[in-house]
């Protein structure tokens, strides 16, 4: 048997409100804001 990571379903957390996301959606549930699914910290760290 082989389990799947839990990085499939993983909340994503919203880059303006900083509400936790379903990986389902594409936006934001309170602020609509576009939500980013795939983990990619390259160029956009400027929110600290
Ligand atoms: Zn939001």
């Amino acid at each position: 048997m082989c389990f799947r990571p839990p990085t499939v379903n993983k909340p994503i957390k919203c880059p303006s409100c900083g509400t936790l996301n379903p990986s389902n959606l594409k936006l934001c549930k309170k602020c609509q804001e576009a939500l980013e699914t795939e983990e990619k910290k390259e160029s956009k760290d400027a929110e600290k």
